[in-house]
């Protein structure tokens, strides 16, 4: 599966490209300054280049996907048709609005809707909104789970330092860095997520090595997922390589947050802090919130989209909270919660990336599908060993754990076809 298509330069502007893709013309900025002139081939992810090509293989691929291109287009064009959807006059001007124009209120009452007709009105203008400002593309990460050691106690999660009967590991760094480069160039990712608990086993050194490395010998966005380190460690990830974090603030109602989460970092504010400092560093934000905290309210939902905008992400990832516990009466979230967040939030920031996470597949076999039909436009695919990623038990029975890597990817590339959807990021 290729995740990008190859773009061919028509213009540079010292570090800004102007990038074509089948007659669409995208910005994107020489990040890391590969040589590069006119009329040169280019993979780019999120925005920047992450690698160049041969205007061999560029061609081979872009002959592959022509007519699929133009297509998938017309399919999503097709799908996100409006339909009479029987709502309030209220609603439906709401529905109308978005962005700045959306007022707080207005938001709220779309996360209070009871309605199931009015919902689906809400999961359709969001889908709308999506097609009309980004199109039909949508981000495809690897995400590699290296290990299941964490120095944390957050009450839901499965690998909590306390869970004494899990089976823990750790990969090892030359490891880890086989697999990035397995899982870039040959199954094709061109961003990847390297993601652990917060374990102190791997040294911040250990940490910018393995960026290092991985950037020398793979052409993708590295992003990293190891929790609350400190400012000092993020600005080395980054001098080494590293383009994005993925760091749930998880709620932003500190009771909530102090009632659920306890730590030796494990504080709201120290990871705002964090996020703010990334985002200034330069680095892509993933952020968001875990929907189906007990006692969580659609206020605190509704700053959790407001929280996650102002941090600038540049990816929103709410996902339901699922337990550890197997008990029937565990905490989980539900479904229609989670779409009306993510169609609130694609109607709070129409331009944003908006993740389906594996959880919310998990909690509902149709969730992913769901998702990208509600404003979503980006997925991760696990590429971690199938032992390793059923020991990364942060909740029981994640979705996709039973298939082979290859099956995932098979059935996420239908899935996305099935949706009229390309499996590339273009950038802007
Ligand atoms: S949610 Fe994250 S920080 Fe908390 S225990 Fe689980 S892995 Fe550790």
């Amino acid at each position: 599966m290729c995740y990008t298509i190859p773009g061919k330069i028509v213009e540079i502007e010292k570090r800004l490209l102007l990038v074509d893709y089948f007659g669409e013309l995208k910005r994107v900025v020489n990040e890391f300054d590969e040589p590069l002139k006119r009329g040169d081939y280019i993979y780019a992810q999120s925005g920047l280049v992450v690698q160049k090509i041969s205007k061999k293989e560029a061609l081979l691929v872009l002959e592959e996907w022509k007519e699929l291109f133009f297509k998938l287009k017309e399919e999503d064009l097709r799908l996100t048709q409006p339909k009479e959807v029987p709502s309030r006059a209220g609603i439906r001007s709401i529905l109308e609005k978005s962005g700045t124009s959306l007022k707080k209120k207005e938001l709220l009452s779309l996360l209070k809707l009871t309605d199931k007709e009015e919902q689906e009105a809400l999961f359709q203008r969001a889908n709308a909104l999506r097609q009309e400002r980004l199109q039909n593309s949508c981000c495809v990460h690897g995400i590699l789970e290296f290990s299941n050691y964490c120095r944390n106690l957050c009450t839901y999660c499965g690998i909590r330092t306390t869970r004494k009967t899990l089976e823990r590991y750790r990969l090892l760094p030359e490891e880890i860095v086989r697999l990035a480069q397995d899982a870039v160039n040959r199954l094709g990712f061109k961003a990847l997520v390297l993601q652990s608990g917060e374990d102190l086993w791997y040294t911040d050194e250990m940490l910018v090595d393995m960026v290092k490395r991985i950037r020398e010998r793979c052409g993708a966005l590295v992003f990293l997922s190891v929790g609350t380190r400190s400012v000092e460690c993020y600005t080395s990830l980054y001098e080494a390589g590293a383009r994005g974090v993925l760091m749930r603030f998880e709620t932003s109602n500190p009771r909530l947050y102090a009632k659920f989460h306890s730590g030796p970092k494990a504080d709201l504010k120290y990871r705002l802090e964090l996020l703010r400092h990334a985002k200034t560093l330069g680095y892509i934000v993933i952020t968001g919130s875990l929907i189906g905290l007990p006692g969580q309210t659609e206020e605190d939902m509704l700053n959790d989209i407001l929280l996650t905008k102002s941090l600038g992400a540049d990816m929103y990832s709410f996902g339901p909270l699922i337990a550890s516990s197997r008990r029937s009466d565990a905490p989980k979230g539900d479904l229609t919660t989670v779409l009306k967040v993510l169609a609130a939030a694609r109607l709070a920031d129409p331009d944003a990336k908006i993740l389906v996470t594996t959880a919310l597949e998990t909690l509902d076999g149709e969730g992913r599908r769901r998702g990208l039909l509600a404003g979503a436009n980006s997925l991760m695919i696990n590429v971690t060993p199938p032992l390793c990623r059923k020991r990364y038990a942060i909740y029981p029975n994640r979705a996709g754990s039973e298939l082979s890597l290859e099956q995932n990817i098979q059935t996420t590339r239908a899935l996305l076809l099935a949706l009229g959807r390309a499996p590339t990021d273009l950038g802007r």
